[in-house]
């Protein structure tokens, strides 16, 4: 079911096995953005994007998702724009349909939700706790990585997701800082910063699906659900474009 992406394979493992599979995810994060950036930018994508935004795309490097029919879903955003404005938000989501479908999702609470996930509503009486996936988490959390649209039990942290999403937040950070290396951008004033809260927090599910757009499913938990939960209005595999031309 995985599109491009970079997840490698899912399951039991022990922790090194684990570690294993991070680094190899790592690498090909940074082949992804090797990759993304192979071709020139088209003019097309270009004039694309700054209609579906209503503005010009400034420090748009590539195009990191495309429906099937090949317009941009998702803009690759370079670290520095204009040589001197700091921008954390690598993976922009330009796509109108997605972007409207996505904000009804966020508007019906999903955010606070998610949040719960990560920290545990019912963590309240946990003296020092810090929301951290081995203070109190069930090791039986019903919603795993890459989950299915289930939001499990909200009462405690799961620890499947906490781990995840803390991974999702590095790889976009190995992106990044590839990515800025390759261009020669600082990223002085954004280290360490990802976009959509991560990786403690869930603060903008725009965010978290250009990851998923990008990056592939397996790799942000909540992107991948924030997918799942729209796919009736927007699948990048399914073409619901209309009017002209991506050429014009
Ligand atoms: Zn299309």
């Amino acid at each position: 079911m995985d599109t491009a992406g970079i997840t490698d394979t899912g399951g039991s493992i022990a922790a090194e096995g684990q570690a294993g599979i991070f680094a190899l995810r790592a690498k090909t994060a940074e082949k992804l953005c090797d990759s993304l950036l192979a071709g020139p930018l088209r003019q097309c994508d270009i004039n694309e994007v700054e209609r579906q935004l209503g503005r010009y795309p400034r420090g748009m490097v590539a195009v990191g998702a495309r429906c099937v029919c090949g317009r941009p879903l998702v803009t690759v955003t370079r670290p520095l724009l204009d040589g001197k404005i700091p921008f954390p938000t690598t993976f922009y989501l330009t796509f109108p349909a997605a972007a409207k479908a996505i904000s009804r999702v966020e508007a019906s609470g999903k955010m606070a939700e998610f949040t719960a996930l990560l920290q545990g509503e019912g963590s309240f009486g946990c003296s020092g706790s810090t929301g951290r996936s081995d203070d109190h988490g069930k090791p039986d959390g019903s919603l795993r990585s890459g989950g299915t649209g289930s939001t499990g039990n909200p009462g405690s942290p799961d620890p499947g997701i906490v781990q995840s999403y803390r991974e999702a937040h590095k790889l976009y950070l190995i992106f990044r800082h590839h990515l800025a290396q390759k261009l020669g951008d600082s990223e002085g004033h954004i280290s360490g910063i990802s976009a959509g809260g991560m990786p403690e927090r869930v603060k903008c599910l725009h965010a978290l699906a250009a990851q998923s757009l990008v990056m592939g499913r397996g790799v942000n938990p909540f992107g991948d659900i924030v997918l799942d939960l729209i796919a009736g209005e927007f699948d990048p595999s399914v073409c619901r474009c209309s009017g002209h031309s991506i050429e014009s």
